[in-house]
């Protein structure tokens, strides 16, 4: 009896040992915290993915949407989140301007987590709204410095993407608008089509179906080259703007200390997706690519994550942007 007792017990606690949850991982759904509002270019990214990552991963992917403080929010809850694999982040160019923006960071980007692998690069999209009185970029230019503040620009937040491209536009014209931030930048586009808001700046996952219908006014992108399904508007360098380029780059996060069996199995989740032709396809469709294979590793993503820290750090500096 005691004999079963104990036999049972020693059982209990392999099966309950790291690295046999690990073996046996996804043994439930696994969440994608996602760090702005549903119907947003990250989170559609993310509903991509989490498609996509369901078969190679062997179990369900959810799209946990937790929005606030330009995505800060939700990269603060999963570093502290329980490091088995249960919850990863889907998060982008934002990591890496945060410690910079943010006199208070309580994560660190490189040490808080086990990187994953990048996703994608996606470039912006300078848009008004469709009533927006400027045919082109130049009458775009002119209005805005006729205006200034009385013209509004939408963005997700201190932190988000769209924060940095209209900063770094404000900057290159030489001239401050009205900022309206949001949960996200889907719900900007509604207000944006509406007409509440004059313009913002967004990745093209958000924004390509919306020119196409004629919903929005598009004056340009913020590619060194022009994007291929977009290939109508001229990029912002092109315009005037010498050098403005944005890359939203999206990349998958686990809580630091996840096991490593687990990081694997993520990574070649990841790695398997991007190569399947209908994610290729849906991204084509939104005007990005899935990133090439050798960057979608743990090394890679850590690499180009720690290069980014250290490229828009002095760029924010000299913009002279914080937050609390
Ligand atoms: N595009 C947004 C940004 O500006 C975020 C989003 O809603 O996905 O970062």
């Amino acid at each position: 009896m005691i004999r079963n007792i104990l036999r049972g017990a020693v059982l209990a606690a392999i099966f309950a040992s790291p690295l046999a949850q690990a073996q046996q991982y996804p043994s439930k759904a696994v969440s994608i915290v996602v760090p702005f509002a549903a119907g947003g270019p990250t989170d559609t990214v993310a509903r991509v993915m989490a498609q996509a990552m369901a078969k190679p991963l062997g179990g369900q992917l959810i799209v946990e949407n937790r929005p606030g403080a330009g995505g800060t929010v939700a990269a603060e809850y999963t570093a502290k989140a329980n490091p088995d694999g249960y919850t990863i982040l889907l998060h982008h160019i934002g990591m890496s301007t945060a410690p910079s923006l943010y006199r208070t960071l309580r994560f660190s980007p490189l040490e808080s987590f086990e990187h994953i692998g990048l996703i994608n690069d996606v470039p912006m999209t300078l848009v008004a709204k469709p009533g927006f009185p400027a045919k082109d970029f130049k009458e775009l230019l002119a209005y805005v410095k006729a205006n200034k503040s009385k013209v509004s620009y939408a963005n997700a937040g201190i932190g988000s993407a769209s924060h940095l491209c209209g900063m770094l536009f404000m900057s290159a014209i030489e001239t401050d608008l009205t900022t309206i931030p949001y949960k996200g930048t889907g719900p900007a586009m509604n207000d944006l089509i509406g007409g509440q808001v004059d313009f913002m700046c967004d990745q093209t996952t958000n924004t390509t179906g919306q020119i196409r219908a004629g919903k929005v006014k598009a004056y340009g992108v913020t590619s060194k080259v022009r994007v291929p399904s977009l290939k109508d508007i001229p990029t912002l360098d092109e315009q005037g703007l010498k050098g403005f380029e944005v890359g939203v780059w999206h990349a998958f996060y686990a809580p630091k200390g996840t096991p490593k069996p687990v990081v694997d199995k993520l990574v070649a989740a990841l790695q398997e997706s991007l190569k399947d032709p209908t994610v290729k396809q849906r991204f084509n469709d939104l005007g990005t690519d899935p990133i090439a294979q050798d960057k979608a590793t743990p090394a890679a993503h850590r690499n180009h994550l720690k290069a980014e820290i250290e490229k828009w750090a002095p760029l924010i500096k000299k913009a002279g942007v914080y937050a609390d």
